[in-house]
């Protein structure tokens, strides 16, 4: 079929890789109630944990795997027998079920943490995902520390796995060690060496722990990666997995560098990092790109003028196409100091009493001028403040019919 965009699969792994980072850890419920969420938002793959880690991973993969019908549910396992029994029953109640087993394949690990060789762990690969393949139809296996690993020994393992019916081959930057052109360069090797034209999926798995795991995930992509593997805010082990926010809007805003497509609604992005945030325990911080509390605050005097002119000068995406919420008419020129206080203490800045009044007044001026005050208006006015006591650039009185703007501030006024 001309025209359709190729497909990326996101498997998203805010529930296993996520739930293991320091501080992360969800009960049951709140697993549930963060799949039913990641669900809403599109996702191909929940990745729900790791069932024979403990009890409690094997409840939450089976509770996810029973709430969850339309995405496809993974359980991790190594590839030991007694490991891939658990993931298949952990799943056995899923609408489509997926056994997801790993093995290392660099000499590091061989060497120190398996204490295997590479014949061994060729065998381990060929017995774990025919077993696999008894349990489910869909198998997915993971060469660990992929990218460190032997080139050849690498495809050998990978193309063992194929034969044997695994579906999707995960090529994972455990350590977050590749960078962009290398990491490109092995996902076309494995293409090329591995997968031909047979119908497999190549999928990467990328860690943060030099800021490059967006980055790498997307060169992936343009080599021929179609799945790729993510959290919710970056959440994982050490500094983190590829950012599934930021390869959403990454690839919706240069859809020119990446014609493809995904099933991914991207207004539930800012609502599926709030909730996790919220069961988690902590925020992301303020500059973190699409979901920070700060993406789309413009602080700068000049930007501001800019952005009240036309978005698209600061703006290369609007904070409605990521689900943050406008409160356009929450604070208008009629609201109170108890109101702005309570907006600013909403946004995480709890003001001192003489705070709040010197804001207040640059507030009334603002809202005497400016059609809309949103929340990162209420920043700038802060941040204006402190660096100098300059008059913010904003003029644009004259483009506003004021006397309607009172009337429906009126009306959405919050009372002090
Ligand atoms: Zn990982």
């Amino acid at each position: 079929m001309p025209g359709l965009p190729e497909r990326i699969a996101i498997f998203d792994t805010t529930l296993r890789d996520g739930e293991q980072s320091p501080g992360c850890s969800m009960n049951l419920q709140e697993k549930v109630s963060m799949a039913a969420q990641l669900e809403r938002l599109g996702v191909d793959v929940i990745e729900a944990g790791f069932p024979i880690a403990s009890d409690g991973d094997f409840a939450a993969v089976q509770a996810v795997a029973r709430e969850c019908r339309t995405v496809a549910v993974a359980g991790l396992c190594r590839t030991a027998e007694v490991d891939v029994a658990r993931a298949a029953e952990a799943l056995r109640d899923a609408a489509h079920p997926r056994i997801h087993t790993f093995v290392a394949t660099s000499d590091i690990h061989l060497e120190h943490k398996l204490r295997k060789s590479r014949s061994e762990v060729l065998q381990m690969t060929r017995e774990a995902v025919r077993l696999a393949r008894n349990f489910a139809d869909e198998v997915e296996f993971s060469a660990e520390d992929a990218t460190r690993s032997d080139v050849d020994y690498l495809c050998d393992v990978l193309a063992m796995a194929m034969d044997e019916g695994a579906s999707i081959l995960n090529i994972p930057d455990t350590v977050g060690y590749t960078m962009p052109g290398e990491f490109s360069r092995l996902v076309q090797t494995v293409r090329q060496r591995v997968v031909g034209d047979r119908a497999v999926t190549i999928s990467v798995h990328c860690h943060n722990d030099l800021g490059m795991a967006v980055a790498n995930t997307l060169a992936a992509i343009d080599a021929g990666a179609r799945q790729v593997e993510c959290t919710m805010n970056g959440i994982g082990e050490r500094a983190g997995n590829a950012s599934l926010e930021e390869i959403a809007m990454a690839m919706q805003v240069r859809a020119d560098q990446f014609p493809f497509a995904t099933g991914l609604n991207t207004r539930e992005l800012y609502p599926s990092s709030q909730l996790l945030s919220s069961i988690v325990g902590f925020d992301v911080q303020p500059n973190k790109a699409i979901v920070g509390r700060n993406a789309f605050a413009h602080e700068a005097g000049i930007h501001q003028h800019g952005v009240l002119n036309n978005p698209l000068c600061y703006e290369i995406m609007t904070p409605e196409s990521v689900g943050v919420p406008a409160n356009s008419l929450v604070l208008g020129k009629h609201s109170g100091r108890h109101a702005l206080a309570m907006r600013y203490a909403e946004l995480g800045y709890s003001l001192a009493p003489t705070e709040i009044d010197s804001t207040y007044t640059s507030f009334t001026e603002l809202a005497d001028r400016k059609k809309r005050i949103y929340d990162q208006d209420l920043i700038a006015l802060l941040t204006a403040r402190s660096k100098t006591n300059e008059a913010l650039p904003i003029d644009v009185a004259a483009e506003i019919d004021v006397a309607a703007e009172t009337a429906r501030w009126a009306i959405g006024s919050v009372g002090a």
